[in-house]
């Protein structure tokens, strides 16, 4: 077997490209996960996760060694347990991941089921609540539709009903506004491979006091967040974290902070209104109505009669650029268009426009 040899537009759900900088920390000596250098860089990827998550000083904010379903699990395993109520909101295929994941850790679940494609409606998620309700569960950008849900709204809803506010901001964090405090969110976790640049492999996380106050006794070893407070605050064994993902991490937060959040989301918000722009030039327009959209992934309806696996493959073959299928019920009826991170460049939206405006015989 060789290595890829050959550079590939990651224009899909994610992973995102990731820039020569960040790259190239993969690369620094080796240390050990209890290693002094490596404690004050994990040190520095929790000052500046909690910064980007918008976080308070008071949250346990860290990275899961793992994929965002990772994070997810963790949020889930640490708070939920048998007793306990839950309205997930589901609308979206990593929705009904979410509710899937409360309910095999015994949560009893109300699932708000909302139409994939649309925001859910918050009288909805009011109505689910009645009398107790333990958690609420959302994923803020629902990455199988390309839709924004209102976090917000719901998180203010869950605080009146005083439930923990559990949210997905896996295709959010690092590109669009994400505000865990401001926001009133309990639990909030992401990835490191879609808007904040840095390849997969670890998983953001933060739990704010509200939340750190309620965990459960948790059923999983390696999510268990009093052994993972353990090893990230005072040093004590829990697992052999990857000293190559945490470098790579911190390098990629740093290129966050240097641009600046506000300007990166700007920045995420102008590609997509590119993408937008450019898209309508060739006939194709997006699945969500314009103000539920998100700038992070972009949900292009596949017109009637293409083949959309030929276009993808075209684009693979003859452009080297990767977009996204559709999941579930979307299989088949839209592409997914991914501008997180250093992918979204006015460049790429041309790139990408280009390429499938000569799969589909329209440039
Ligand atoms: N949640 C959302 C909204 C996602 O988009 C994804 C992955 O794309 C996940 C969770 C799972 O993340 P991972 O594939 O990194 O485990």
């Amino acid at each position: 077997m060789s290595l890829p040899t050959t550079e590939r537009l990651l224009l899909g759900p994610g992973p995102s490209p990731v820039s020569p900088r960040v790259l190239a920390a993969l690369g620094a000596p080796p240390r050990s996960h209890l290693d002094p250098d490596l404690m004050a860089i994990m040190d520095d990827v929790r000052a500046r996760l909690t910064r980007v998550f918008r976080a308070s000083g008071e949250s346990f904010t860290f990275a899961v060694s793992g994929t965002g379903t990772s994070g997810m699990e963790a949020a889930v395993a640490n708070l939920a347990a048998p007793g306990k109520r839950a309205v997930a909101v589901v609308n979206g295929y990593f929705g009904a991941r979410l509710a899937e994941m409360l309910g095999r850790y015994g949560c009893d679940v109300e699932r708000v089921e909302g139409e994939w494609g649309r925001a859910i409606d918050p009288a909805l998620v009011s109505r689910a609540l009645g009398p107790r309700t333990d958690i609420v569960a959302m994923v803020h950008a629902e990455t199988s539709t390309g839709v924004r849900n209102p976090v917000e709204r719901v998180a203010a809803l869950a605080r009146e009903r005083d439930a923990l506010m559990v949210v997905d901001a896996v295709t959010a964090l690092g590109a669009m506004p994400v505000d865990v405090s401001a926001w009133g969110l309990d639990v909030c976790f992401s990835c490191t491979q879609k808007g904040l640049g840095a390849p997969s492999g670890m998983a953001p996380v933060t739990f704010a006091p509200r939340a750190l106050a309620r965990i459960v006794p948790c059923r999983s070893f390696y999510l268990d967040l009093t052994l993972l407070q353990d090893y990230w605050l005072r040093r004590k064994y829990h697992h052999t974290i990857s000293a190559p993902l945490v470098y790579a991490l911190d390098v990629a937060l740093e290129e966050v902070e240097d641009e600046g959040l506000t300007a990166r989301w700007q920045r995420h918000e102008q590609q997509h209104l590119a993408l937008v722009d450019g898209l309508g030039s060739i006939g194709l327009s997006l699945l969500p109505p314009a103000p539920e959209r998100l700038w992070s992934l972009n949900a292009v309806r596949v017109p009637d009669g293409v083949d959309e696996l030929a276009v993808r493959k075209h684009l693979l073959t003859h452009h080297e650029i990767e977009i996204g299928a559709g999941l579930g019920p979307l299989a088949g009826k839209i592409w997914r268009i991914g501008l997180m991170g250093s992918g979204s460049t006015a460049e790429n939206v041309r790139r990408v426009v280009a390429a499938l405006g000569d799969a589909l015989g329209r440039g």
